[in-house]
Formats: structure tokens, C-alpha cells, sequence
């Protein structure tokens, strides 16, 4: 009986080791339990970098009314934040310490710049400079975030997929700490494209700050745990997987990619971008005077036929020069022009190399203008996230 109940326990922890080792290699290592739904019961609070203010030397910040800096309560307050002998330096007061919190008494009175913002303003000391953060929760930023990311005229249902979106996105960054452990950042979110745009108050309508309020503590989930549920403007007929074009996000089903009929024929769907030849040998290789183009093609790309790698034929050279297609070609030609990286044909036309493409952006995670589209044919908000992210559902949390 001893030696069975011996071999019982000896067999749960094989069991269990056996469990626990199959879910290690089939989990990804950046899926833990801070994305599980559990511990989302409230709106967190956002911490957002201000990028006209990362690192500066000064930057002007003011309160309209009565407010608290590190306690000190003042009336108003203007004047610059600045880093002086070596301490924080707010309208001509010193504080100790590496952060200096400015408290508005009433929301909406805050000012950085020409910028109003909702919540508070955090003046971090940063690599010797300042940084200025403001911290607000997330469903106010959202009201900041929504009508700069999509037009806010668009259909609400478009809208609400958007700030549903934009709600996970936030969420999984703040709780992933990405910028915090990769760049070095104070602060959870960038507040333009690096992150997701938000302008405080400067673009906060009353319908679309209802739309927020409409959605609150909903979020795009798969399983039991938010995931970075990715946006871009028009992905021109098929999306691709996260992890292949930003190398991160989860390798899960709705990050994995998928079809969209409904951005074709909007805008951006069809571009074309011509370089002359002697322009494109230049920026390409800025060190070698003598290259001189001769043509080009896509050497290398994804499923969803974003390019990954770009082969140059140069004039007076036998082999073919190998550029990544994003960074290589892409960003040292004309990241304007080259709106995406899903390149249907480049072509060489007498002295000119004509570069036609689709789409515009990344071309991960939900297409805005296929949202837009959807939403205009009748499909609602939800419709629209499980069709960009395949096998992922919308949940309230809070
Ligand atoms: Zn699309």
C-alpha cells in the first residue's frame, strides 16, 4: 500500500512536470500572468511620455488654477521645469528627489506647451534632463487617443473597435512594461506613433468621449489574457503576423494575420512611388559615390507579401546587393513615399525605378480603413475585432 501510494505521488509529479514542460514549449515565454484577465478589475493608470518633452533641458508647464506641486499647494501655476544644480526646478522652486508631481485640483487645467491635459504631470529626472510624463487613467486617455488614431467622423462602431483596440494595446503595454525594459523609458507609452497618438484634450469630442464610455472595460482577449492588439491605417488586402514584421507580440492566432476585402479601393489601397535612379543610389549607398543603380527586386517576402528583402542590381557589378527591405530600403529612401512594405511590382523604367504598392503602415492587426468599411456594410464593433483578430472574443472587465 506504502509503495503504491509512493508510486501514486511519484506519478503526479511526473504528471505534473511532463504538464508543465509541454506548457513551457507551447506558451510563449512573453505570455504571463500579468495579461490574465483576473487581475484587470479596474481602469490603470497610464503613464505617457510627452515627446515634444523627452529629455530636454526645460519645458514650459502651467496650471490654470489652484493645484499641488509636491504637495505645495499654489494658486497657479506657469513657468518652466527645469533641471537646476542638480534638482528639480518648478517656476523658480527647487524640489529634492527624481520626480516632481503636479496635481491639478481641477481636471482639464493643465497645460504643457500649447497642449491642455487631463490627470497629473510628472517632471522625471532623466539621463541628466528632464522628461515630462503625464498620468491619467486609461479610459481619459483613451478619450485623447481615439479621435487622433481614426477620423472622428467615422462610423461609431468603427470608432468603437478602435478604442477597444487601442484600450488592449495600452493595457498589454503598461502591464508588459516594453518601454520600461527595453528602451529605458519612464513611462509606459510614447504619445505618437512609436505608442498610439494622443493629444490630451485637444482632439476629445463629446461623442467620442460617450463612445469610451459606452465601451469601458472592454477589451479584445484570447484565452484568459489581453494581448498587443496592433493597428494600422489600410493593410491592402491581407495582414501579417506580429511577430514576423515587429518582431514581438504573441505567436497566437489573432496576432497571426488574415484576409481583408474591405480596404481595397480606399485611398491608400494602390500607390505607386518613382525614384530616379540617381537619387536612390545616393541614399542607398551614401558611402559608395560610385554605385549607380541598375535595377531592382524583392528578394525575400512574408505570406501576406510584405517585402523583407530587397535584391539592387548595381551598374559595373556582377552581384546583386541585399537590402532589408524596411530599414535598408524603405526608411533610407522615403518612408513618405514607400507607404508599406507590400510592394506588388518594381519596375525599371529608362532612368527612373517605379516601386507599386499597397496599403499604408505596418500592416499588423486590425486595418482602420477595413474597420471603417466594415462598419459602414453593417457589422458591428465587436464583428470587427474578431475578424482582425481571428479566435480572439470581446470582454468587459470593469
Ligand atoms: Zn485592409
Amino acid at each position: 500500500m506504502k509503495r503504491r501510494g509512493w508510486a501514486h505521488v511519484l506519478g503526479i509529479v511526473i504528471a505534473t512536470w511532463l504538464v508543465f514542460l509541454l506548457h513551457s514549449c507551447t506558451a510563449p515565454s512573453a505570455y504571463r500572468d500579468v495579461f490574465r484577465l483576473g487581475e484587470i478589475t479596474r481602469p490603470p493608470l497610464v503613464q505617457i511620455g510627452l515627446g515634444a518633452y523627452l529629455r530636454v533641458e526645460a519645458a514650459p508647464v502651467a496650471v490654470r488654477g489652484p493645484c499641488a506641486v509636491q504637495g505645495d499647494r499654489r494658486d497657479e501655476l506657469r513657468g518652466d521645469a527645469r533641471l537646476r544644480d542638480g534638482r528639480i526646478e518648478v517656476a523658480g522652486k527647487p524640489y529634492d528627489g527624481d520626480e516632481v508631481r503636479i496635481v491639478p485640483e481641477w481636471d482639464g487645467t493643465l497645460e504643457v506647451g500649447s497642449r491642455r491635459y487631463h490627470g497629473d504631470l510628472i517632471v522625471k529626472r532623466d539621463r541628466e534632463k528632464i522628461t515630462l510624463v503625464n498620468e491619467v487613467d486609461l479610459e481619459r486617455y483613451l478619450k485623447g487617443v481615439a479621435g487622433k488614431e481614426m477620423s472622428p467622423s467615422a462610423h461609431a462602431e468603427a470608432l468603437k473597435a478602435q478604442i477597444i483596440a487601442a484600450r488592449t494595446y495600452a493595457t498589454y503595454e503598461i502591464r508588459a512594461q516594453t518601454l520600461r525594459r527595453v528602451k529605458g523609458e519612464r513611462f509606459d507609452l510614447y504619445d505618437d506613433q512609436r505608442s498610439q497618438v494622443y493629444g490630451g484634450l485637444e482632439r476629445e469630442t463629446a461623442a467620442i468621449s460617450a463612445l469610451v464610455d459606452e465601451t469601458a472595460g472592454m477589451f479584445v482577449v484570447w484565452e484568459d489574457r489581453v494581448f498587443k492588439a496592433y493597428y494600422a491605417s489600410t493593410c491592402g488586402g491581407r495582414t501579417e503576423a506580429s511577430w514576423s514584421v515587429m518582431g514581438d507580440g504573441d505567436r497566437i492566432p489573432p496576432l497571426a494575420g488574415t484576409t481583408c476585402e474591405y480596404c481595397a479601393g480606399s485611398k491608400y489601397y494602390e500607390w505607386k512611388a518613382a525614384f530616379s535612379k540617381t537619387d536612390m543610389s545616393r541614399r542607398l549607398f551614401p558611402d559608395d559615390p560610385r554605385a549607380k543603380v541598375r535595377s531592382v527586386r524583392v528578394s525575400s517576402a512574408l505570406p501576406g507579401g510584405h517585402a523583407t528583402q530587397v535584391a539592387v542590381t548595381l551598374e559595373n557589378h556582377s552581384r546583386e546587393k541585399f537590402l532589408d527591405a524596411n530599414r535598408g530600403f524603405r526608411l533610407a529612401l522615403d518612408s513618405a513615399k514607400l507607404r508599406s512594405t507590400l510592394w506588388v511590382s518594381v519596375e525599371e523604367k529608362g532612368e527612373e525605378i517605379v516601386v507599386h504598392g499597397r496599403g499604408f503602415g505596418h500592416g499588423v492587426g486590425m486595418c482602420q480603413v477595413g474597420a471603417y468599411r466594415m462598419a459602414d456594410l453593417g457589422h458591428d464593433a465587436v464583428r470587427i475585432l474578431e475578424h482582425y483578430y481571428p479566435g480572439a472574443q470581446v470582454k468587459k472587465l470593469y
